[in-house]
């Protein structure tokens, strides 16, 4: 160096010897050596071990899928990013945007986006709300919405939004103020773990809605897998199928999610691929009784014995099961077990709000064991707002909805349910007997599986499936439209149990002038839908969709239509 030539030969010494410090105690750089070798084989055992659990739980060729997929979907959003991509999308997204606005917010009414100056009358709030309660809509009242409301009668109706006039103030945070709603609240829970068989020592939880119970479970299970078995990179293995709250539960509590197919015939979700992707991370299995897209019991009996076998805990989502599966058997209708009987299941989330005929706001979470329970719960003993515990996600909650949810199922009663039972299943059952034996549905429409209880899917053989529900939309009916693979659902309700057989009616007028339609594109020689036909909302949605690698665009949609719900 040049600089270091002109100094005394002793400082150049101890300059070089600071450049190049000289190990002077040999065990320092063992040691260093040795930590660095370690973390390095700890670094290669997670990773093997992550390969390795991957190859087991896919397979090779189902492992090389996955990747393919993942590149693809990646590459496609770059693609979507590209300058002059992005534009051309954004500006078809702000199109469709616009479009639904037109419908969703009408500009025909008075907004209001202030305070009033000064309050209205009561007359005047009360008239301005038989306005709203009468906007144009989806008439569930006639029968014509598939799921939404599932009772609807009158006098319930009357007698919940008496219980919750009672109770209008009350908040279960305060048991002290109202214990009242603390005995109702405790009641409800009981009454839900008699009717799934809850072993002594079971315990539950009020919740907000299925979503919310479903959130608590899962979080019990990653709790308790963290503190009994040090579980820091949590998983849990969920059927397709199942609820979408499990894969918001998996964003919002950081659990890693595998999906297992639910294949045709069945369509039940496929054991023994469940049992392959189980490793030391898992901390819940998962079955739905019945699922929401296919209205399909998985084989929870199957499931209970993997999870006892390999001492994971087992959730069962009856949300939309709720009141008609444990009255299935006594009803005469076929059933499986799926609940406290069987050992395994150790957590059943089951909606009030659904068969339970409770008002929305409704749910319960239910435990073998308090101990699970204890998971769920949030408890700050050193806040200065003074020793704070909640249950669950909510701190305040409605003590008025907990007042109407058991003024619900005690006026309904067990007789009640098991006649809903009947009702209902009994419906859905008639339908698809229609769909089945009858045609023109029988020719063209298939059953997915075969469903036990209220909800009956079905796709098309031959004609689009999303054209049959636009073409129902336009004759007033609100069905759900479904994807991979496409499919419409109805969910059978108290209120469409009296007009189903219009609805086959108007099923089977639908798909003989969309065979109609096909029959002339055929004659015309067009292959398939030309660009002029019209396309209603579904198939515009899920046609597009469908075909994506990526989805990004969807997302943009949703979240446009998310905004819109705000809009004043
Ligand atoms: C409705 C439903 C849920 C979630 O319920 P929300 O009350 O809408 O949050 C969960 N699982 C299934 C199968 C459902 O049908």
């Amino acid at each position: 160096m040049p600089g270091t030539s002109r100094m005394p030969v002793s400082l150049r010494e101890s300059f070089n010897s600071v450049k190049r410090p000289r190990p002077s105690n040999p065990l320092q750089v063992v040691s260093l050596e040795l930590l660095r070798n370690i973390v390095f084989f700890f670094f290669l055992l997670r990773w093997t071990r992550r390969v390795l659990w991957k190859l087991k739980g896919r397979g090779l060729l189902g492992t090389i899928a996955e990747l393919y997929s993942d590149a693809r979907r990646i590459s496609y959003g770059y693609f979507l990013r590209l300058p002059g991509v992005r534009t051309q999308v954004r500006k078809q997204i702000d199109e469709a945007i616009a479009k639904l606005e037109t419908k969703m917010v009408p500009g025909n009414t008075t907004r209001y986006l202030t305070l009033p100056k000064e309050g209205w009358t009561e007359d005047a709030v009360r008239k301005e709300l038989e306005t709203l309660a009468n906007m144009d809509h989806a008439r569930w009242e006639d029968g014509f919405v598939s799921g939404a409301v599932y009772h609807g009668e009158e006098d319930l109706l009357r007698l919940q939004t008496e219980a919750y006039g009672k109770f209008t103030v009350a908040n279960p945070i305060h048991p002290d103020v109202f214990p009242g709603v603390r005995k109702m609240e405790a009641e409800v829970v009981a009454m839900v773990l008699s009717l799934f068989n809850a072993p002594p020592g079971a315990a539950g939880a009020s919740t907000s809605g299925g979503t919310d119970s479903i959130l608590l479970a899962c979080l019990a299970a990653r709790q308790k897998a963290y503190a009994e078995r040090g579980v820091t990179e949590p998983e849990m293995i969920l059927p397709e199928t199942a609820h979408t709250a499990f894969r918001k539960a998996g964003e919002y509590f950081k659990i890693k999610i595998h999906y297992v197919a639910c294949p045709a015939p069945t369509h039940q979700v496929d054991v023994r691929r469940v049992s392959r992707l189980i490793n030391s991370n898992t901390v819940l299995l998962v079955g739905s009784a019945p699922n929401f897209p296919h209205g399909i019991i998985d084989d929870i009996s199957a499931l209970s014995k993997l999870a006892v076998k390999k001492r994971i805990p087992l959730h069962v989502d009856c949300c939309l099961g709720s009141f008609l599966m444990p009255f299935l058997d006594k009803a005469g209708f076929p059933s499986t077990p799926f609940d406290f009987r069987l050992r395994g299941v150790t957590s059943i989330s089951c909606d009030t709000h659904k068969y339970g005929f409770a008002p929305k706001g409704n749910s319960t979470v239910l435990y073998r064991t308090q101990s699970l329970r204890t998971y769920q719960y949030f408890v700050d003993p050193s806040w200065s707002g003074g020793v704070y515990a909640s249950p669950g996600i909510a701190g305040s909650r409605p003590g008025a909805l907990i007042a109407a949810c058991w003024a619900s199922l005690m006026t309904v009663g067990e007789a009640g349910y098991l006649s809903a039972c009947e009702q209902i299943v009994g419906a859905a059952k008639k339908f698809g007997d229609r769909i089945r034996d009858h045609p023109p549905l029988a020719s063209e429409l298939e059953i997915l599986g075969d469903p036990l209880v209220s909800v009956l899917a079905f796709r098309a053989r031959n004609l689009n499936i999303y054209d049959i529900a636009d073409a129902m939309s336009a004759r007033g009916w609100h069905l759900n439209a479904l994807q991979n693979p496409p499919a419409i659902h109805i969910a059978f309700t108290m209120p469409i149990v009296k007009v189903w057989e219009r609805l086959a009616a108007d099923l089977e007028a639908v798909v003989e002038a969309e065979r109609e339609k096909e029959r002339v594109r055929a004659v015309e020689g067009k292959k398939s839908r030309a660009g002029k036909d019209v396309t209603g909302d579904a198939a515009a949605l899920y046609g597009v969709a469908g075909s994506l690698p990526n989805k990004s665009v969807v997302v943009d949609l949703a979240k446009g239509f998310l905004d819109l719900c705000y809009k004043a």
